[in-house]
């Protein structure tokens, strides 16, 4: 018989993918009652996406496991054109560099999604005991409309399955050890990294499907694609399939051809194909294996496309150079859609994000960055919410911040995908420099350089969109500029990236200017005596709002970066407030910084300042949100406007201390 249960959660996370995980990192980080379920039975371990681009690895560095990325993955440095040549040959017709060096310490990465969710999986498991309910499948969904006002409600209901023995669940695109062997796709410990094997063991399932109702303040719907929340909520999605079906394969390639180690766009009579170098000496092609005929984009026969078709068109498109593999270790048929849902929440209580508002072509690399960056935007917002910290009505933001994002996704993908559709001869010359063109057009947005978050509570324009003259490149809405600082108590050189831990608080930056000014030492004092709450005119925003249960006694926490030669300043010249003492861990050494150059290493240079556009010795103040990106920008002295910023975005505490009341 079956085994009914109820339960109660504050959120709920349907789907484990790269968007699922990233949101439950803050559920993990701020300790919030939470829950996610996936109906897979393992993770993903082969395949899938595999572009990182930069921005999402300054996330990674701030959630502390980059240096696995960079231990593992394939830097792609440069992008090759390769054209038909005068004798029925291909010759390299362009080298574009996808490298912008000083922009980011990061650069694109190639590694696959399985890793990616290893090192979330990880991370998550550092901070809380929240585990992925593997095998468990939602079923139907009841949203009370009239419950959405009141935020301690639980206005979501979700019958959910958790499968058992007696229910078939196949794997989705790779098969555990003794699968089908035709797939290809199979999965063993010769293909995996040790710290995956765990994984590959089927978990033990119960002898017979159990049904449970799970009640939620919150739900997020990170269930990929074919969206079955979004389905529930009957969100329409805009747009169709395009009529381009691709064949996509990771092998160890056997060539002659030079650039198999170089992203490069092959292009002759026979097709275009996309080369990607990967880990592991990998390779991923992308293969174009058919094209729909008009007026049936929605069907096409899959079970028609092989391994060895896709392997014959990459030879014949590669010759001359000769091509074969005898290792692959994934590969699939996909067809294009290009997708958009028309909302992204409902009422603020029901969030979707990741493939589940967009889809679009992989060759642009983006889907699971865009999907990570999506989850990570909503997963704080949710989880200070229900901590009680954050005003609700800030949840609106991540409609406003990441919809319009979709929207351009899915332009820059009209835009770039027919580049590698067109397979007509004699069109070849254009491509490198249309190429370049849109690549240069979108790279802005496509590496995460910019990000556009519109004003909103959390993000305090300058009127007309104008700069601070204070901070002319601290823009709020957009990300720190990552630069190199000197740590004032170790001289140790670490990027801004890591400084700036995604961990949780909204971060005071302090940039003290130089502090061998007396007036401009004053200025600092001043600011401390407030933080410190010593000034009697007003309540510290140290020490203003509700803490984090269990985490952190204020959601607000303090930075300083200052602008003195790193020896002619001691730690115990700044005062208490900006490095506090702990009795169990002695004076915060992390909290003080200095923006002076360093010998041994050239990145850290002394010009943080002036990337930033802070004058050296008058400093600024800028609040940092919890996902690293700026909120506010002002001067030392505008305190007063800091404080109205966090007071319309935190929940202060009231008098009767501790108690929850949205003021
Ligand atoms: P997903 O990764 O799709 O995760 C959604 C999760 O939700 C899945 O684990 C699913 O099992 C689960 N789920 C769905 N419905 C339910 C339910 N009712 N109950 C419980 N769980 C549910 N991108 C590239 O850039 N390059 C590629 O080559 C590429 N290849 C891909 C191949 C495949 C087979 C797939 C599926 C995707 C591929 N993508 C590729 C896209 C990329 O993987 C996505 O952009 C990214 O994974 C999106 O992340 P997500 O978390 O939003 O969704």
């Amino acid at each position: 018989e079956n085994k009914f249960t109820q339960s109660q959660t504050d959120v709920l996370i349907i789907g484990a993918g790269p968007s699922g995980l990233m949101a439950a990192y803050w559920m993990a980080r701020y300790g919030v009652n939470a829950r996610i379920i996936d109906n897979r039975d393992t993770k993903v371990f082969l395949g899938h996406a595999d572009g990182l681009r930069a921005r999402t690895l300054e996330l990674f560095d701030s959630m502390g496991f980059q240096h696995r990325v960079i231990q593992e993955g394939s830097i792609s440095t440069e992008a090759n054109i390769w054209v038909p040549g005068p004798q029925g040959n291909i010759i390299r017709q362009a080298q574009i560099d996808i490298f912008r060096v000083d922009e980011s310490p990061f650069h694109n990465t190639r590694l696959n999604q399985g890793r990616i969710e290893r090192f979330i999986l990880d991370s998550i498991r550092e901070h809380s005991d929240l585990d992925v309910e593997r095998s468990v499948i939602a079923d139907s969904l009841e949203y009370d409309e009239e419950l959405s006002n009141d935020p301690n409600s639980y206005p979501i209901t979700v019958k959910v399955r958790v499968l058992g023995e007696d229910d078939s669940n196949p794997p989705c695109g790779q098969e555990i050890e003794n699968g089908s062997e035709a797939a290809g796709n199979v999965v063993n410990r010769s293909n995996l990294l040790p710290d995956d094997w765990a994984d590959l063991a089927p978990r033990k399932k119960p002898q017979r499907t159990q049904v449970e109702t799970i009640k939620a303040k919150y739900l997020i719907g990170c269930d990929g694609a074919h969206s079955w929340t979004r389905k529930q909520l009957n969100i329409p999605v805009e747009g169709s399939n395009t009529d381009h079906i691709w064949g996509v394969i990771d092998v160890i390639p056997l060539t002659d051809f030079p650039d198999i180690r170089r992203v490069s766009v092959v292009n002759n009579a026979a097709g275009t194909i996309l080369v990607i170098p990967r880990e592991r000496g990998l390779v991923r092609f992308y293969v174009p294996v058919q094209t729909c005929e008009a007026g049936t984009t929605d069907r096409f026969d899959r079970s028609k496309i092989t391994r060895e078709l896709i392997r014959a068109r990459v030879q014949a498109i590669l010759a001359p150079f000769i091509f074969d593999f005898k290792e692959c270790s994934w590969w699939t048929v996909y067809q294009v859609g290009q997708r958009i849902a028309a909302q992204s929440t409902k009422d603020n209580r029901v969030f979707l994000a990741g493939d589940a508002v967009h889809t679009h072509s992989p060759k642009m690399g983006l889907g699971m960055n865009m999907s990570m960056q999506d989850g990570f935007n909503v997963g704080w917002k949710i989880a200070l919410a229900v901590a009680g910290t954050l005003k609700p009505e800030v949840l609106e933001t991540y409609a406003s911040e990441r919809h319009p994002l979709a929207e351009m996704l899915l332009d820059f993908d009209r835009h770039w995908s027919p580049m590698f559709t067109d397979r007509k001869p004699g069109v070849a010359d254009t491509k490198a420099s249309e190429i370049a063109l849109i690549g240069g057009r979108f790279e802005d947005f496509a590496d995460g350089w910019k990000v556009f978050y519109p004003a909103s509570s959390l993000v305090r324009k300058a009127e007309d969109n104008a700069e601070f003259a204070c901070a002319r490149h601290m823009i709020p809405g957009e990300r720190v500029r990552p630069v190199k600082l000197r740590n004032q108590a170790d001289g140790g050189a670490l990027w801004t990236t890591r400084v700036l831990e995604s961990d949780g608080p909204f971060r005071i930056l302090v940039l003290a200017g130089d502090i061998r000014n007396p007036m401009q030492k004053q200025r600092l004092e001043t600011l401390a005596r407030i933080l410190a709450g010593q000034s009697g005119s007003c309540i510290s925003p140290l020490s203003r709002y509700l803490e984090i249960p269990g985490r952190f006694k204020s959601p607000v926490d303090v930075l300083t970066v200052h602008a003195s030669p790193w020896k002619e300043v001691e730690l115990f010249d700044f005062p208490e407030v900006l490095r506090p003492f702990d009795p169990m861990k002695g004076w915060a050494y992390d909290k003080i910084w200095c923006d002076d150059a360093c010998i041994f290493d050239r990145y850290c240079d002394g010009r943080a300042y002036e990337k930033w556009g802070v004058d050296r010795v008058l400093g600024a103040l800028v609040v940092i949100r919890p996902d690293q990106y700026i909120g506010w920008v002002g001067e030392l002295g505008d305190v007063e406007e800091l404080t109205q910023y966090l007071d319309g975005i935190l929940v202060k505490k009231s008098p009767t201390n501790g108690v929850h009341s949205v003021v």
